[in-house]
């Protein structure tokens, strides 16, 4: 199994963008949230990602994004898990990462959470994007209306070209807009972003509340165009 026929099964699973990236490639990874840490024998990760309309940003309603983001992280977990049990079947090992919650790390004073991988980490170490300065993946042909999954196997896979730096240097509209002041340009407070980006609705469920940092990045709206 090559790295092209791998991108070749993913993209036939559903998978919009798709890169991979050697263990190598992780050296700065946290301790604890490093693939090694996760297996043991990881040798490669591979990246995937489904993109969502630009027109969910012409809504008046939050309610549409809230819908493709739910069924785009079911889409994402269906494809990791069709392409470990694939790997599988030709004698190698794979483990599917989750591409949403749950957080196995949580800090509450922080209300900080972690997944088990940093995916879009991982995305930028395969060569699917860079990360911009609202700490989304910014895709060459997407921006950054991605989601992102990812598979760690134990198959030697050659590594796809680092992306280079995609986020406009001179623009900060991501950082201005942001109504929590969340975005310093490098992380993310997501004790402050928490008091917006999800909200429970009157009758029982929940809903994405903001994404503006998304919705405001002009390489997003430049690649809607394209
Ligand atoms: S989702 Fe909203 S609150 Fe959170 S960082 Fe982005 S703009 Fe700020
Ligand atoms: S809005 Fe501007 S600064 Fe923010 S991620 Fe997009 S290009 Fe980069």
């Amino acid at each position: 199994m090559d790295s092209n026929y791998i991108k070749k099964l993913a993209y036939s699973f559903g998978a919009d963008v798709c890169g991979i990236g050697s263990i190598d490639r992780f050296k700065d990874a946290p301790k604890g949230f490093h693939p090694l840490d996760i297996y043991p024998e990881a040798k490669s990760v591979i990246s995937i990602g489904k993109h969502f309309p630009a027109s969910l940003f012409a809504a008046n309603t939050k309610a549409p994004y809230t819908l493709v983001k739910n069924k785009s992280v079911q889409l994402l977990d269906d494809i990791a898990i069709k392409l470990t049990f694939h790997i599988e079947d030709q004698g190698y090992k794979a483990i599917p990462i989750p591409s949403d919650e749950p957080y196995e790390y949580w800090d509450s004073e922080n209300k900080h959470g972690r997944g088990i991988l940093s995916l879009k980490h991982a995305a930028q170490a395969c060569g699917v994007g860079c990360i911009g300065k609202n700490t989304l993946l910014v895709n060459e042909k997407y921006g950054n209306r991605l989601y992102l999954g990812a598979v760690i196997t134990n198959i030697e896979l050659a590594s796809d070209a680092l992306s280079r730096n995609l986020c406009i240097e001179s623009c900060n509209l991501c950082l201005k807009s942001c109504p929590q002041s969340a975005l310093d340009g490098t992380t993310i407070i997501q004790k402050k972003c928490r008091q917006s980006c999800i909200s429970s609705t009157p009758g029982g469920g929940f809903i994405y509340s903001c994404y503006t940092c998304r919705e405001v990045c002009p390489f997003s709206k430049i690649s809607s165009d394209s």
